[in-house]
C-alpha cells in the first residue's frame, strides 16, 4: 500500500463539553472511493470538516496530503488548496453568472488570468456536462444543475480530494440522479473521495469502503455490499433498519 493521503490518528473533537469525534482512526489511500454513513448528529459533517480544516480538532494527530493539521495557518491554506468540498446547499452566489461563480477563486485567490480562468471553467462545466449554462445566473438552474455547478466549481482548483456532504439531500428525487452520475464520473476518474450520504446504490456502485458512524465513533467500516447485506453491529443493523 503507498502511504495514506489521509490520516486520523486517534482524533478527538469537542464543541465546548460535547464530545463529538472519539478516537478516530481512518486511513484513505489515494483515489480511495468512501461513503460515510450514520444518524443524524453521529458526526459525518464534522468529520469531513475537519479534513479541509473548516473545523479544528483537540487531541491526536490529522494529516492530510502530507500537511499535519493543526492551528498552523500554513497547513491549512496548503490543504484548502487539495481539498474540494461540495455541502447539500449549493452555496453559489446568486448575483454571479455560473461561469462567474466558477472564476471567482481562481482570478481572485489563485490569481489565474481571466482568460486562462475561463478557459478551466468551460471544461470542469463540460465535464459536469453543463457548459450550455454558463452565462445563467444559478437561480434560473434546477437544483441539479445548479449542485453541478458547485461540483465544477470545486474542481476548478484542482483538488487531490473531493469531498461531499450529503450531495443530493437538498434535491428533488427526480433530480438526485444527474448529480449522482457527475460524482460516479469523478470516481472513475480516480479522485479520491468522501461522499457523507445515505443513497445506497450509489455507495454499491462506487464505494470501496463504508464507514458506519454513531456517537461520534467509526462503529463499522466494511464493504457496501458486507455492510448493507449483513452489519456486524446492533448500531448498524438498527440504522439500516431505519434508512431501508
Ligand atoms: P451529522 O453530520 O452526522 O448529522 P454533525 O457532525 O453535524 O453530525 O454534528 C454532530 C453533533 O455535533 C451534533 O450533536 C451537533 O448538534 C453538534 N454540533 C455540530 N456543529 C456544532 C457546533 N458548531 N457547535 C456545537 N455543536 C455542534
Ligand atoms: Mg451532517
Amino acid at each position: 500500500m503507498s502511504n495514506p493521503i489521509i490520516r486520523f490518528d486517534k482524533v478527538n473533537k469537542w464543541f465546548g463539553s460535547f464530545h463529538v469525534l472519539r478516537d478516530i482512526d481512518l486511513s484513505v489511500q489515494p483515489g480511495e472511493r468512501i461513503v460515510i454513513c450514520g444518524p443524524s448528529g453521529s458526526g459525518k459533517s464534522t468529520l469531513i470538516r475537519c479534513i479541509n480544516a473548516l473545523e479544528d480538532y483537540q487531541e491526536g494527530t490529522l494529516t492530510v496530503a502530507g500537511s499535519v493539521l493543526g492551528d498552523k495557518l500554513k497547513a491549512i491554506e496548503a490543504v484548502r488548496r487539495q481539498v474540494g468540498m461540495v455541502f447539500q446547499q449549493f452555496n453559489l452566489f446568486p448575483h454571479l453568472t455560473v461561469l462567474e461563480n466558477l472564476t471567482l477563486a481562481p482570478v481572485w485567490v489563485a490569481g489565474l488570468p481571466k482568460k486562462e480562468a475561463e478557459q478551466i471553467a468551460m471544461a470542469q462545466l463540460e465535464r459536469v456536462r453543463i457548459a450550455e449554462q454558463a452565462h445563467k445566473y444559478p437561480l434560473q438552474l434546477s437544483g441539479g444543475q445548479q449542485q453541478r455547478v458547485a461540483i465544477a466549481r470545486s474542481l476548478c482548483l484542482t483538488p487531490k480530494i473531493m469531498l461531499f456532504d450529503e450531495p443530493t439531500s437538498a434535491l428533488d428525487p427526480e433530480m438526485i440522479k444527474e448529480v449522482l452520475d457527475v460524482i460516479v464520473s469523478l470516481a472513475d476518474q480516480g479522485m479520491t473521495m468522501l461522499c457523507v450520504t445515505h443513497e445506497m446504490g450509489f455507495a454499491r456502485a462506487v464505494a470501496d469502503r463504508v464507514i458506519f458512524m454513531d456517537e461520534g465513533q467509526v462503529v463499522e467500516e466494511n464493504t457496501p455490499d458486507a455492510f448493507f447485506d449483513a452489519p456486524k453491529t446492533d448500531r448498524g443493523r438498527d440504522f439500516l433498519s431505519k434508512i431501508l
